[in-house]
């Protein structure tokens, strides 16, 4: 028996400062830890990695532990420090792409990137968000990338009447560092990812929205459109789906759920415990995501309670099935 553990990452980029990710943020971790971080796991010979669309508790072999790779929106430095890495260890990855970042080189998200980055900007945003929602916002990064996906705020007042009075006087040198840095991944780069034996293409929705604060109908239009683009710029249909934020409230997962399995979508996966949760005719997975901060000891700790919960589970149905 073997228990799926995915691995979640982002930016894989130098801490001190990477030309490829100008809008550093939380979420990232230096080429050298994430090399570590493979050879360690390579080096359990209880462990072993799987490609995302085969079912790990199908496998007969005897590793306890089964991890796939993920990574999400995708940043361009992913051809840089990861693949090799990826190649030189033969561990399988799934590269979740956010439509948006593929088709226009960004996100609403770098907007929010590139205010966090400016005391000034920072204090403006904390006064709009006071303006609008009557709430007060401490300007300091943590609390405003928290504040600005939050779905308590509604999400076209958030960007009209917040996000954009802050960031529009200073699109132009926004679009300057798009341009010259080139953050994500664009569709010929992703077209040459789809021929590698290693890389597997995943869906991470359009608009990169938290779905949470979107009715049913967005959802839809925003998964649909995803899929769509996917089809049409790589010429496959996509069968795997990673939610954006990695989080879904429990009253909208069935609109997601719905929309996945129309399509013909076999995994989903969020970071949110929802073990009540079945996606239709598909697999959940239970990410962890990894970054600097949280690295290494906390997330093999997390890896190791996900695996021994699972197997409590798995032990007590099969004490229930014995029963009866
Ligand atoms: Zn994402």
């Amino acid at each position: 028996m073997s228990y799926p553990i995915v691995l979640n990452f982002h930016r894989v980029t130098p801490l001190s400062g990477d030309a490829a990710n100008p809008f550093r943020v939380m979420s990232t971790i230096s080429p050298n830890q994430f090399r570590f971080l493979l050879q360690l796991l390579r080096l359990q010979s209880t462990f072993s990695f799987y490609p995302i669309e085969s079912e790990p508790y199908s496998f007969s072999n005897t590793r306890l532990f089964s991890f796939h790779l993920t990574f999400d929106d995708v940043p361009s430095s992913f051809i840089r420090y990861v693949l090799p890495v990826l190649e030189h260890f033969q561990v399988p990855a799934t590269i979740f792409v956010s439509a948006v970042n593929a088709e226009r080189g960004f996100s609403w998200r770098d907007k929010i990137y590139y205010i966090i980055q400016y005391e000034a900007l920072r204090k403006l945003f904390s006064k709009r968000m006071d303006k609008v929602f009557n709430r007060n916002i401490h300007p300091d990064k943590k609390e405003i990338l928290k504040s600005s996906k939050d779905s308590v705020f509604d999400r076209t007042k958030m960007e009209r009447d917040v996000i954009d009075p802050v960031f529009l006087p200073r699109e132009q040198h926004f679009r300057r560092l798009i341009e010259r840095f080139h953050p994500y991944l664009n569709w010929e780069d992703i077209s040459q990812l789809v021929k590698h034996p290693l890389i597997r293409i995943g869906n991470h929705g359009y608009s990169h929205e938290n779905y949470a604060r979107l009715t049913c109908e967005e959802i839809n239009w925003d998964i649909d459109r995803s899929h769509n683009l996917i089809q049409e710029r790589l010429g496959f249909n996509c069968r795997h789906f990673a939610v954006p934020f990695g989080q879904i409230e429990r009253n909208i997962h069935h609109s997601v759920d719905e929309s996945l399995a129309k399509l013909g979508y076999r995994t989903v996966g969020w970071i949110r415990d929802s073990s009540n949760v079945d996606p239709k005719g598909g697999r959940l997975l239970h990410y962890i995501r990894v970054d600097s901060s949280s690295f290494a000891l906390i997330n093999m700790l997390k890896c190791w309670k996900i695996a021994l919960r699972r197997e409590q589970l798995v032990w007590r149905s099969k004490e229930n099935h014995d029963e009866n």
